[in-house]
């Protein structure tokens, strides 16, 4: 198998042009055939010479994945199901607004970290995506795009987690990102959501100028233990001291991700206890009622309850935004996405890997 060109950093495919004696030039040229031009092969890269052409072609391979499936949502919600060159699939959700048009990729196939409430946790773990396999995400959803319609966000809150799969996540941000020789969607409109991996959400904010989003769920650390194993590995204290020592510009902020579940973590009592852990971090928060899936006990909480509880965060002085879901007739919203049948998926009952905690949660 040759190697295929969208895996190679700009460093790498700089100087493997080098080696070939052909000036730097020449790599932000084949760049810009792959990723504006979205070019399949490098015959098409006519401003090339055919001596070169043939040798790029002998060297390497430019990836395609397939859409195996792609269903429309009456809200206009696109979910694409994407077949990858060894038969794993991924699924990415285009999400169309007023002024904008976020797509958001999958990182991973499936995920290894067992959120209790996640469709994608049912999958477990099947493998890190490549940093071409997330960018072609992108440039396959804008294929599918007609007339002037450009993607103009993404958000990396898809399958997996982001900084499970650092190295290729940020080579593939670096090809997103790029306005000379990439894509070119600035970062300020680019998310990453993480679970909470304390090193390596300081080593994003180093080197990217993404925007961070962190699945918070509970505001203590024995319901977040339940929710969100990986609390058993960074706690909410290092998590939340990360988040104020991390250097962030001043108009910008972070954003918590609050799925409220009913009877868990949706008490005036848990709001309260959220407004304090997050006192004085500069932040907003996002709170999603959570979307059923097959294969979950969990449920969505009532209309008073879920503005209940925003309300007692806006009076507390918080910037609060309540999701309402996209897609979910197509199982796109937050947290459906699964490429389990869902014969599967009601059959099994999600594990954690300490069996010390009895779950499904009863509510309080
Ligand atoms: N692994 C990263 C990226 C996934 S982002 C992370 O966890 O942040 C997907 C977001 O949807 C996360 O905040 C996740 O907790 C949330 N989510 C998962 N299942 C959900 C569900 N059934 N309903 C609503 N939100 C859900």
């Amino acid at each position: 198998m040759k190697p295929n060109v969208k895996d190679l950093s700009k460093e790498q495919f700089t100087s493997y042009l080098a080696e070939r004696g052909q000036p730097s030039y020449r790599a932000a040229q084949v760049w810009q055939w792959l990723y504006q031009k979205r070019a399949v092969s490098f015959d098409e890269m006519s401003n090339l010479s055919g001596a070169l052409r043939r040798q790029l072609a002998a060297d390497l391979s430019i990836s395609r994945p397939r859409i195996a499936r792609q269903s429309e949502s009456r809200d206009g919600t696109v979910k694409f199901l994407f077949e990858l060159a060894d038969g794993e699939t991924i699924e990415s959700v285009l999400i169309p607004e007023v002024h904008r048009l976020t797509l958001c990729i999958s990182t991973q196939a499936g995920c290894g970290f067992g959120c209790a409430f996640c469709a994608t946790a049912l999958m477990g773990l099947k493998r890190n995506l490549r940093a071409s396999e997330i960018v072609d995400q992108v440039l396959e959803a804008s294929r599918t795009l007609d007339g002037e319609r450009r993607i103009t966000h993404v958000v990396l809150m898809g399958m997996g987690e982001p900084l499970a799969n650092y190295t290729q996540t940020v080579q593939a941000l670096e090809v997103l990102t790029d306005a000379t020789w990439g894509i070119g969607i600035s970062p300020r409109r680019m998310t990453l959501s993480s679970v909470g991996l304390v090193p390596q959400i300081q080593k994003l904010m180093e080197e990217t100028r993404v925007n961070l989003a962190i699945s918070l769920h509970a505001a203590n650390d024995e319901l977040r233990d339940k929710l969100m194993p990986v609390n058993r590995k960074y706690s909410l204290k290092q998590l939340i001291d990360c988040c104020r020592s991390l250097p962030i510009p001043r108009r910008k902020r972070i954003t918590f991700e609050y799925v409220l579940l009913n009877g868990v973590n949706d008490s005036e009592q848990d709001a309260r206890e959220l407004c304090r852990l997050l006192s004085g971090v500069r932040c907003k928060v996002n709170v999603i009622p959570f979307n059923p899936h097959p294969g979950s006990s969990f449920e969505r909480p009532g209309e008073s309850d879920i503005s209940r509880f925003g309300q007692i965060l806006l009076e507390q002085g918080f910037q609060v935004n309540v999701r309402r879901p996209r897609g979910d007739d197509i199982q796109a919203a937050c947290g459906q996405l699964s490429v389990l049948s869902s014969e599967t998926v009601s059959n099994e009952r999600w594990r954690v890997e300490d069996t010390s905690h009895s779950l499904p949660l009863t509510p309080h």
